[in-house]
């Protein structure tokens, strides 16, 4: 069964970069909109809905074709937000350290090309949608974009940062500025997470 994740710190904690209000709304308002619409999408199928929702994206070519549009949307709106979450911290960050560092800096040239480079692509996602820093079956590192809430995973790419730009994540702060939003998250990014799920 899916259930909302609990955060790692309370809403108000990630102010001012996101202030409370979103961040309450984004989570127990959108997010578990995605999750009850996964379980009702699942009804008939409860073999399917006892899997991991990072296992049933990564498995998504083979699935009943019925269930394909639920998962997508809904269960892709799961996972995004479980590994938003997760990289977010109100705690203050050195940024990326160690390997994690080395790949970037093989992939980007640098920690603030990488950025540079993440805010462009991110910001420039037409509609709503994500950005992704993912690792490849090469292992090496890529900045990606996905529309809606499709994941990476549905692609056999590992996302190991992913930060939403749909409307609702960053309006009552940055309206539409995108790109400030974008610039000021760096602040709260979790790197020993996303260290975590680079190194497995
Ligand atoms: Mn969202």
């Amino acid at each position: 069964m899916y259930t909302l994740p609990k955060l790692n710190f309370d809403y108000a904690d990630l102010e001012p970069i996101i202030d409370a209000r979103t961040m309450e709304i984004h989570h127990t308002k959108h997010h578990l909109g995605y999750i009850n619409k996964l379980i009702a999408g699942l009804e008939e199928y409860p073999e399917l809905m006892k899997k991991d929702i990072n296992e049933l994206l990564r498995d998504f070519k083979n699935l009943p074709d019925e269930v394909k549009k639920t998962v997508r949307n809904n269960g892709g709106g799961h996972a995004n937000h479980t590994l938003f979450w997760s990289i977010l911290t109100p705690s203050k960050q050195a940024g990326p350290s160690g390997d994690l560092l080395l790949a970037i800096e093989n992939s980007f040239g640098s920690f603030g090309e990488f950025k540079k480079q993440f805010e462009t692509a991110a910001a420039g996602q037409f509609g709503s949608g994500w950005g992704w820093l993912i690792k490849n079956d090469k292992g090496d590192l890529e900045i990606i974009t996905t529309a809606n809430q499709d994941s990476p995973l549905m692609d056999g790419l590992l996302p190991i940062l992913g930060i939403d730009v749909w409307e609702h994540a960053y309006y009552l702060n940055y309206q539409n500025r995108r790109p400030d939003y974008l610039s000021s998250i760096w602040k709260i990014i979790n790197w020993e997470q996303v260290d975590k799920y680079f190194s497995k």
